[in-house]
C-alpha cells in the first residue's frame, strides 16, 4: 500500500476516534452547564467542579437487595450526585480524605498515581497537579466510546503488567465488586504499590451483612441481580471486607468524617453519606 494511503487511512482511523470523543464531551459539557446552572445556591458544595447548589440530583438504585443488606454506595439517594461534574457522595468523600488526610494537595513531592476506571472528575484532578505521575487505565477500553479518551491502558486487574513497587497512590473505586477473583486483584494492587504507598479501595458494602455473601455457581446476570442487586456484581461485600485486604498484607484504614471534630460541617456541605467509611489500604515500608 502507498505509503500516502497509509498515512490516509491511519489519519481517518484517528478522526473516526477523535470525533465521538470531542462531540461526547461537547455535548455533555453543555448540558452539565445548563444543569448546574438550573441548580445553583449555596447549600451543597462540589469540591472537584467548586461550584455550589441548592440541591444536587437524586442517585442510586432501588433493589430488594440493596434495600435488605442496606448497602452503602449503591441505594437511592437526595443529593447524591453533583449536577455539573456528575461527582457522587462517595467521590467527594475521596476528596475530602485527600485534603485532609493526606499531602497530595500541599507538598510537591513527585507521586505516581495509578486511576483504576477512572471517574472523569477524578481524572481531572488528578492531572491538574502538576506534582503527579498520573496513569489511569481500565479493562475493555476499546469498547467504552467516548466515556475514556485514548490515553487509557487495557488493564486486567488480576494480571497487571506493571513492574513490582511503581505506584505511590492507587485508586480503585466501585471496582472489587465486579472482579470474580478479586483477591488475585487485591495481590496485583498490593505488588505494584511502593513500600509506603496506599491504595484507596472503595466498595458498595453492607454493615448489616457480617460475612461476604458470595456464589461462584451464580454466572447469570439475572441471578447476579436478584442475589447481589445489579446484574454485573459478584458478591456483596460484609463487614469482613477490610480483613480480605489484610489477608494479602495490607494495614486497614477507615475514614468518616463523622469521626473528626470538623466533620459534620463537611459531611452536610459536600453532601456526604455519614454512614460511609473509605476503605484506604497501606502497603507498609
Ligand atoms: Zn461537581
Amino acid at each position: 500500500m502507498p505509503k500516502e494511503e497509509t498515512n490516509m487511512n491511519t489519519l481517518t482511523q484517528s478522526l473516526k476516534r477523535l470525533i465521538p470523543v470531542w462531540l461526547g464531551k461537547k455535548i455533555r459539557g453543555t448540558y452539565q452547564k445548563m444543569l448546574g446552572l438550573f441548580y445553583k445556591g449555596h447549600k451543597y458544595h462540589c469540591p472537584y467542579c467548586k461550584h455550589s447548589f441548592r440541591k444536587m440530583l437524586t442517585d442510586g438504585e432501588t433493589h430488594p437487595v440493596i434495600a435488605k443488606y442496606q448497602i452503602i454506595g449503591s441505594g437511592l439517594r437526595e443529593n447524591c450526585t453533583c449536577p455539573r461534574c456528575y461527582s457522587k457522595d462517595r467521590d467527594r468523600l475521596i476528596h475530602l480524605y485527600l485534603e485532609k488526610k493526606t499531602s497530595l494537595f500541599t507538598s510537591n513531592k513527585p507521586t505516581r498515581v495509578l486511576h483504576i476506571a477512572p471517574e472523569a472528575w477524578l481524572k481531572e484532578l488528578f492531572q491538574s497537579l502538576v506534582h503527579v505521575d498520573y496513569t489511569y487505565g481500565v479493562k475493555g477500553v476499546k469498547n467504552m466510546g467516548y466515556y475514556y479518551d485514548r490515553k487509557t491502558l487495557e488493564l486486567d486487574i488480576t494480571k497487571l503488567a506493571i513492574d513490582d513497587n511503581v505506584y505511590d497512590i492507587i485508586v480503585c473505586n466501585h471496582v472489587l465488586e465486579h472482579i470474580p477473583d478479586d483477591t488475585q486483584a487485591l495481590k496485583e494492587i498490593y505488588r505494584i504499590l511502593k513500600p509506603g504507598g496506599w491504595a484507596i479501595l472503595q466498595v458498595p458494602h453492607s454493615n448489616v451483612l457480617e460475612n461476604t455473601y458470595e456464589d461462584e455457581s451464580i454466572v447469570n446476570p439475572k441471578e447476579r441481580e436478584k442475589h447481589y442487586g445489579q446484574f454485573d456484581h459478584v458478591r456483596v461485600y460484609g463487614k469482613d471486607y477490610p480483613k480480605r485486604l489484610e489477608f494479602v498484607g495490607f494495614q486497614v484504614e477507615q475514614f468518616n468524617p463523622k469521626n473528626e471534630t470538623w466533620g459534620k460541617e463537611y459531611i452536610d456541605r459536600y453532601a456526604l453519606n455519614s454512614n460511609e467509611n473509605l476503605f484506604i489500604a497501606k502497603k507498609l515500608s
